[in-house]
């Protein structure tokens, strides 16, 4: 989820002047900044081919020109090895330091550092499809549908999960091939349809996750036996 805004002519133009201050007796090279998304306030420059290539964490994008001024310093000093003048530096630390600037930053990673939701489309199978028909023939289409995704990786450990904090679905993206039968698919999907029938309750002070009515509910499931057979090869 990494977006890039190239950035107007105006920052280009503090990073040019920066430039020929620290360096008055060389040519500008060609410079090529823009704001990028990183999780955190994070600014790098590279040279590549003669070119300047700079980015700014998009969370400063708005910041007041002394700032943009004292990172064009910075990073510029530090690619040509220059002493950072101090000012620069503490106006700098100072406005990323604000608490304005904290929680920005903090509700940033948050969200980017949130679980990525794929798509319910697999190679082999669609999830939503899947649910979809499991819904008409077993629940007689009660369920609302949560957001269905194939996880990211190809996680062994973790087969499929209901994420409540989410409303969704994750399967693992192991099953979404061809060789894997379909009912070893629908047996993930449909254990998990039943957490949303069967929240998880509190039983004393344990947390009852497969309760009597749901192990009751899953023995309904007609190839339960050969999934389990097929889930014991993975
Ligand atoms: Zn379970």
């Amino acid at each position: 989820m990494l977006l890039c805004f190239q950035v107007p002519v105006l920052i280009s133009q503090l990073f040019e002047e920066t430039y020929c201050e620290l360096r008055p007796r060389s040519t500008v090279p060609e410079l090529n900044v823009e704001f990028f998304s990183f999780a955190n306030i994070n600014n790098t420059i590279r040279l590549r081919e003669g070119k300047l290539l700079v980015r700014i964490s998009d969370l400063l994008e708005g910041a007041p020109d002394y700032v943009l001024r004292a990172i064009a310093h910075i990073l510029l000093a530090k690619m040509y090895r220059k002493p950072i003048n101090r000012e620069h530096a503490t106006r700098y630390r100072r406005y990323v330091s604000t608490q304005h600037m904290s929680q920005k930053a903090h509700l940033v990673r948050q969200i980017r550092g949130r679980k990525r939701i794929d798509s319910a489309q697999g190679h082999t199978y669609n999830l939503e499809a899947i649910f979809d028909e499991l819904n008409t023939r077993f629940f007689h289409g009660l369920l609302a549908r949560p957001q269905m995704t194939w996880s990211s990786e190809h996680a062994r450990n973790r087969l499929g999960h209901y994420d409540p904090a989410h409303n969704a679905i994750v399967v693992s993206r192991i099953f979404d091939h061809p060789r894997v039968p379909r009912f070893a698919v629908e047996y993930i999907v449909y254990h998990e349809m039943l957490h949303l029938k069967h929240p998880v309750r509190l039983r004393g002070s344990r947390r009852c996750v497969h309760s009597a009515e749901f192990q009751a509910e899953e023995r309904t499931f007609p190839q339960l036996e050969e999934a389990k057979q097929f889930l014991k090869l993975l």
